[in-house]
């Protein structure tokens, strides 16, 4: 039962996913009487299946979508400097690209990242192939590389950011509902807002916030009943893959992101559950919902990349990720004994940019 049956809220924020619960908190903390609607628990959609890399410098080539991103990157920080890194799950990892000093095509591409993040006065440092085993000391980097450092960004355990977040909120007078799902809006006899109807019972709300992540478009349609939204709304689903390794702790193996400009591309880092989490575009675009089949063949391909394609990846980082599936035996989260697939959905907005893959590199997100 939502709990502030009789009270009027300011905002109904639907959604407790990263978007819906930071909002809820910027709302609550400018004096805004709130409540989160949640249809499950928090943190347990998209949000708790991201490769979680604040960043902006993969959005070099849009400038005016790379300083979104860098104040984004910003805000982290300050509320790092308010609760401290720990609490909100963030590390300042930073990341570093390579590639191959042979592929000069790729070489080209990141030294032109570099050369757009300079003008954009973005701290990116180029860093030569001596310098890189000094940075990431796990990798053998047998082949010549070279390297883009952005050391100013982050990673982040999104799950703990929100339950953090979300104790603010309800620290500053807000209401966060779990197990409740947002069915409909009530509107006055003029088409205005007043409030939302709930599984849980009705609210009572002068605006209403949707970030319903991925299902947003379809969302906005069945709560408004105009099912022109689904199609129209510009959010669409864009599956992605992710590839969990078990809990490879006490090492941590990668001290940043590290993002492979090579083929295929394969971007991982030092997971919070203490595994390494990667990612491949190529797979993400191979994903299928509800297609088993495709999501099978990229789940192979994210499993071969790191054995097939990158071979400093290969010499190291892979063996140790084999050796602790035979030593560790099993996944804390699944108890299976090999490397978790995860298949996750995000939203992407679907107009005016319409990349197939939005991240975490592609210039469109
Ligand atoms: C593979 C992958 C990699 C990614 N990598 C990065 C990255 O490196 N960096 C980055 O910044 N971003 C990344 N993202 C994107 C980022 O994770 C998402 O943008 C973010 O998590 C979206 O959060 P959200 O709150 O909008 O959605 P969600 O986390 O999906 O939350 C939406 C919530 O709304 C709830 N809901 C829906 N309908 C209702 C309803 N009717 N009533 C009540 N509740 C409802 C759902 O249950 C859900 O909990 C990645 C995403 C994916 C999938």
């Amino acid at each position: 039962m939502v709990k502030a049956e009789e009270t009027e809220f300011d905002v109904a924020v639907i959604g407790g996913g990263i978007i819906g619960v930071t909002a809820a908190f910027y709302l609550a903390r400018r004096g805004k009487k709130v409540v989160l609607l949640e249809r499950c628990q928090l943190a347990r959609g998209t949000t708790c299946n991201s490769f979680a890399w604040i960043n902006a410098s993969s959005k070099a080539a849009d400038a005016d979508y790379h300083r979104l991103n860098a104040r984004g990157l910003a805000e982290h920080k300050k509320l790092a400097s308010e609760f401290g890194e720990i609490a909100l799950g963030i590390t300042s990892c930073g990341e570093l690209s390579v590639a191959p000093v042979a592929d000069q095509s790729r070489l080209a591409a990141l030294r032109k990242q570099w050369l757009l993040l300079q003008d954009l006065e973005y701290p990116a440092v180029w860093v030569e192939g001596k310098d890189l085993p000094d940075l990431e000391p796990s990798i053998n980097f047998d082949r010549e590389y070279e390297g883009l450092l952005n050391s100013c960004e982050l990673s982040l355990d999104a799950p703990r950011f929100v339950g953090f977040i979300a104790d603010q909120v309800s620290s500053l007078g807000g209401d966060i509902v779990e197990e409740s799902t947002a069915q409909s809006l009530q509107l006055g006899e003029g088409g205005e807002v007043l409030g939302v109807e709930t599984s849980a019972g009705p609210v009572a709300a002068r605006n209403v916030l949707l970030a319903a992540g991925p299902d947003s478009a379809e969302e906005l349609a069945r709560l408004t009943g105009f099912d022109g939204f689904a199609t129209r709304f510009p959010v669409r689903r864009s599956p992605g893959l992710l590839l969990t390794t078990p809990d490879l702790s006490p090492r941590r193996l990668l001290r940043r992101v590290v993002y492979w400009a090579e083929n295929p591309d394969l971007h991982v880092l030092s997971h919070f559950s203490g595994g390494l989490r990667m990612g491949a575009e190529d797979t993400d675009g191979m994903v299928a919902e509800n297609d088993d089949a495709a999501t099978r063949r990229a789940e192979n391909n994210c499993c071969d990349a790191p054995a097939s394609g990158l071979p400093a990846f290969r010499k190291n980082l892979a063996s140790m990720i084999a050796i602790s599936v035979s030593a560790s035996g099993r996944c804390p989260r699944t108890g299976a004994a090999s490397p978790t697939l995860c298949l996750v959905q995000r939203a992407s907005m679907s107009s005016p940019r319409t990349a197939a893959s939005p991240w975490p590199r592609s210039s469109a997100a």
